[in-house]
Order: C-alpha cells, then structure tokens, then sequence
C-alpha cells in the first residue's frame, strides 16, 4: 500500500518503480503504473499481481515518457489479480488508490455505473466517478470536487486525465501523502519521504481535502471546498540513505 507520482525531466518509468520499491516495506501484493505516452491514446497502463520486480518484467524496456503515477496494493476489496490490481483506468480517467472506499456499492448503483467496471475494487468505482463527473465537465478540479463529494472512507488518489498530458492531480482524506517540487528536477507525491528521498528532501505534508496539482512547473494547492489556495508549509529530511 504505497503510492508515487512524477512529473519532470526525469523518465518518469524508473521514478516509479524505484519509488515503489523503496515503499516495499509496507507491505502489498501488486503493482502497477500509469504514464503518459506521445501516441493517442495517451495513458498506457502496465500491472500485475505479485512483486515489483514483477512489474519490472512487464514494463518497456525504453520508456521516455517523463509524467505517471505508481501504486503498490494491499487488497481490501477484491481478490489479488492482475485486474484488480492499480491504476484503474475507465474512460478518460487513470486511478491509484490507498485507502476504501466504503460507500462503493451505493456509487455505482446511484451513478449506474456497473457496466463500466471490469474489476472487484472499490477504486474502480472512484475511477469511473472521476470519468462520470469529467464527462460532463472537462474539468479536472470540478471534477475531483463533485467525487470527492460523493465518497465515504480513506483516500490517497493519484490521478491522470487522458488530455491533461504531463499533470498530476491529487487529494487525501485519513491515508497518508506527502509531495516535493524541485525546479531542476520535477514534482512528486508519494505515500511517504522515501519513495523520492533519492531526488530531493525538501518536502510537505499534503493537507486533506486540498487538490493537489502537479506539472513540470510546480505544485499548486488548493481548498477542496472553497478553492482557496493554500501555502505548503516546507519540511526537511535531514538524514542519509
Ligand atoms: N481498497 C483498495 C483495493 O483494495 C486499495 C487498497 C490499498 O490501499 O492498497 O484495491
């Protein structure tokens, strides 16, 4: 149960999966990227049951792509499959979760969303919320708003949207996140300080219910609620590896 995403000069596909294994001790029984590619469409999608190293396996060798989200799982809700394992994508939307659902079948009844789910998640149904919402508005903020608005329970999402290439949007409630921009380098969240500690130590606490919005150019916050920008307050590691 391990979150990362990136956004930078880096190539995003060694981020993440260093980044994973550096949160391999939290334990989890899957694994899974999403990235933005040149080709249409834009978010491609590598997953599988079992180990990193696993993930590795199924990944391109060369990947230039430098924009995605990484997702170690500890099944809650649904078997350990390559289907059920993060991101889940559905339609416009790719969706790494940490944390439940808990009010998922009464989503996907009140919003009719069972034919689009091909897995036994919870996270799926957040994923074709976001996409329902996103539909209609185009808006990743407007969007993030009205799911969140819907959802009971613990959340750490990372998120994709098909025609945003190069950004990353973000929002906690209870799981834990933590997020670093660095001008030379890029920006980054993560479920904590170790998944990019080899990048840059300077970080913050992702405060809950604040969008978080990534790009090669920084790290924009704001109120989930009123919208309001919000100012991260800067912390340091000052260990070693
Ligand atoms: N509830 C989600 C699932 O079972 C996320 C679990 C996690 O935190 O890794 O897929």
């Amino acid at each position: 149960c391990g979150i990362i995403g990136y956004t930078g000069k880096l190539e995003v596909q060694d981020v993440l999966i260093n980044g994973l294994s550096r949160l391999e001790y939290r334990g989890y029984d899957s694994a899974g990227i999403a990235y933005f590619r040149e080709n249409q469409p834009h978010i491609s999608l590598r997953k599988t049951a079992g180990k990193v190293k696993d993930l590795r396996a199924v990944c391109d060798k060369v990947n230039p792509s430098t924009c995605g989200i990484g997702h170690t799982r500890w099944a809650t809700h649904g078997g350990v499959s390559t289907a059920n394992a993060h991101p889940h994508r559905v339609g416009q939307v790719a969706l790494i979760h940490n944390g439940i659902i808990e009010n998922y079948a009464e989503i996907t009844r009140k919003f009719d969303l069972g034919d689009e789910l091909q897995s036994e998640t919870d996270t799926e149904v957040g994923a074709a919320l976001l996409n329902h919402f996103y539909s209609e508005t185009h808006d990743p903020k407007t969007a993030i708003r009205k799911a969140v608005a819907e959802i009971k329970g613990s959340f750490a999402f990372g998120i994709l949207f098909e025609d945003h290439p190069g950004e990353i949007y973000a929002v906690r409630n209870v799981s834990p996140m933590v997020a670093a921009y660095d001008p030379e380098i890029g920006a980054f969240i993560a479920s904590d300080v170790t998944a990019f500690i080899e990048h840059t130590n300077r970080y913050f606490v992702v405060p809950e219910y604040t969008i978080v919005s990534l790009s090669p150019e920084g790290i924009a916050l704001e109120d989930l609620k009123d919208g309001k920008e919000i100012a991260p307050k800067m912390m340091t590691v000052d260990w070693d590896l």
